[in-house]
């Protein structure tokens, strides 16, 4: 241990780790609504009552009342203190830890100079849509309406356009050292052994990468003459991560689809939009990832892969089948599109067209046919050989599926052709067993809350509603003995803006005297009672008007009955018995 861990660093770190990211990794969720849910690993159950919510940062228990954020989660399930357990989210996120006495290397994870860093972001963005608008920028109008796209569609994925020249980001953005120094973190400026500074993307079309919250983290950039490489991709930056990131997951993951194609490059997933077939991804110069497949699976039940038809495109097919096998349980498909010669997704859809694209994807290949079609081929199992040698070949990919309805398929498909008995190859093809239990989660009504608590509750689920509070000197009038939490949150959410999930309040409160007060409410604000935020903030301000006139109807009767009041006391009371009217 180094010392004491930078309160700013925790925030920060919390602020970049996705608690259902983390929970995943150790316990299979799935998606009930807003929320994802497992059996509890805090106490025996048969059926999840273990909730985790994005949104808040925050896991509970309705079972057993376990709850907090990933800090949290990694001290309790990992057995981690809790120095342990910051390095270990940090470790995860893929910063260093930050100590108080400094001794750490100096890191450029900090919470505002992140927040920096995305609106250096933003602004390059800003800058190269600007550019595609400049009349030295036809170049590229001309190639993107060759491939077919519409103004609208380019609008739509901001696609820019970096002008020929060295230095012209560079002068458009920068106007301190600090920020060029940003935008050399940010991967968009260069500079060369002699020290000279100058933009990395150049007479490129340029197509910025979002994260899943629709932040700019990265940009692609395609040449327009022959120089080399066609494609140029943001290096790894302390916002973008290759094999984490997907293009185009921000805005599929709005359309409520359960069906995903993935494919090479952000022409095809443009092409696509184009041709009105939204619900397309791109890896971004990497060959698909676990982390991929959990991110995907964790919002929709089936995903196409879609590859060349040469050989290539069979062993990258491959390795996503060897990939996806651990992910494959009953509701859940994947699919391997094999593209004709010579074609990628965006050629394709442009001669065939939306239909011709939509048929060839139907008679995609589902896992199990691609997998028993490759295997197939290389036994004759015309003799004895043969079937054990097919056997050999399934068991060891046939054991990496979780076991249930969907590993049980596969094993009878597997004893069909090998004429082995389904008994004898299940004993053969043991794994550990991972029970999945159907999610029933039973709403629980929590019995009228006080007008305080409810209050609380609200701010807890979504903090930035305390914007909505103006006077709080009134509410010290109310007799209640949760007002002093209240008005202490009041107090935190005013001051500290960026403590903008439950998780992050009950970092701040963590050892402190509300942090027990804290945990009650957070199991309370936790039931996804209201799902749509519209209620949350009409429930939310109904309780405030109600708190307030309590407040006032006390206060009013306070002072009537006080003798000799001051002038300003006068005052106060007029003002207040006109406010009640
Ligand atoms: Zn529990």
């Amino acid at each position: 241990m180094a010392g004491r861990v930078a309160r700013n660093f925790i925030e920060s770190l919390l602020s970049r780790a996705d608690i259902v990211e983390l929970i995943d990794s150790y316990l299979k969720l799935r998606k009930a609504g807003r929320n994802y849910v497992a059996c509890c690993p805090f106490h025996q159950e048969k059926t999840p009552s273990f909730s985790v919510s994005a949104e808040k940062q925050f896991y509970h228990c309705f079972g057993c009342g376990a709850s907090g954020n990933a800090l949290s989660f990694l001290m309790s399930y990992a057995h981690l203190d809790f120095v342990e357990a910051v390095e270990e989210l940090a470790s995860r996120v893929g910063v260093s830890v930050e100590y108080e006495e400094g001794t750490a290397p100096q890191t450029h994870t900090d919470f505002s100079q992140r927040q920096s860093l995305y609106t250096l972001m933003a602004d390059a963005a800003h800058y190269y849509q600007q550019q595609l608008r400049q009349p030295l920028a036809s170049e590229a109008v001309t190639y993107l309406k060759q491939r077919g796209l519409t103004g609208k569609i380019a609008q739509t994925f901001g696609i820019g356009y970096a002008p020929s020249g060295w230095d012209n980001l560079h002068k458009a953005l920068v106007t301190n050292s600090q920020q060029q120094n940003e935008l050399s973190i940010l991967g968009l400026l260069i500079s060369n052994e002699r020290g000279q500074v100058y933009d990395r993307f150049r007479n490129r079309v340029m197509f910025p990468i979002h994260d899943q919250r629709g932040r700019v983290i990265g940009f692609g950039g395609r040449v327009l003459d022959n120089s080399e490489p066609k494609y140029l991709n943001s290096p790894e930056t302390p916002l973008f991560q290759k094999g984490k990131e997907l293009y185009g997951w921000y805005w599929v993951r709005k359309l409520n689809t359960e069906q995903v194609i993935v494919v090479e490059g952000y022409m095809d997933v443009i092409a696509l939009a184009q041709h009105d077939i939204p619900n397309v991804v791109a890896t971004l110069g990497t060959a698909t990832t676990a982390e991929h497949l959990s991110r995907l699976f964790r919002s929709l039940s089936e995903i196409v892969f879609c590859f060349d038809g040469d050989n290539a495109g069979q062993k990258a097919a491959w390795r996503a089948l060897e990939l996806a096998l651990p992910f494959m349980e009953a509701g859940r498909q994947v699919k391997f599109m094999f593209l004709p010669r010579e074609d990628d997704p965006d050629s394709l859809v442009r001669r065939e067209g939306k239909t011709g694209f939509l048929q060839r994807l139907a008679q995609a290949p589902s896992l199990p046919e691609f997998f028993f079609n490759q295997l197939m081929p290389q036994v004759d199992l015309k003799n004895i050989e043969g079937k054990a040698r097919l056997i050999e070949l399934a068991k060891p990919l046939l054991s990496k599926l979780p076991s249930g309805a969907y590993r049980d398929l596969m094993l009878r498909e597997l004893s069909r052709l090998s004429h082995v008995d389904l008994k004898k190859l299940t004993t053969l093809i043991k794994s550990q067993e991972v029970t999945v239990n159907p999610i029933l989660i039973t709403p629980i009504n929590h019995a009228n809350p006080s007008l305080v608590g409810s209050i609380i509750q609200c701010l807890l689920r979504k903090p930035d509603l305390v914007n909505y509070i103006s006077a709080i000197d009134i509410l010290q009038n109310i007799n209640s003995a949760e007002l002093p939490l209240l008005l202490e949150l009041v107090r935190l959410l005013k001051n500290h803006p960026e403590l903008n999930t439950l998780g992050a309040i009950y970092e701040h409160w963590r050892g402190s005297p509300y942090a027990g007060l804290l945990k009650h409410y957070a199991l309370k604000a936790a039931l996804p009672l209201n799902s749509e935020d519209s209620h949350l903030i009409a429930e939310f301000q109904d309780a405030l008007k109600r708190l307030s006139q309590q407040a006032i109807e006390a206060r009013i009767e306070v002072l009537l009955h006080q003798r000799d009041l001051t002038m300003s006391e006068k005052e106060e009371l007029k003002s207040l018995l006109q406010q009640k009217v």
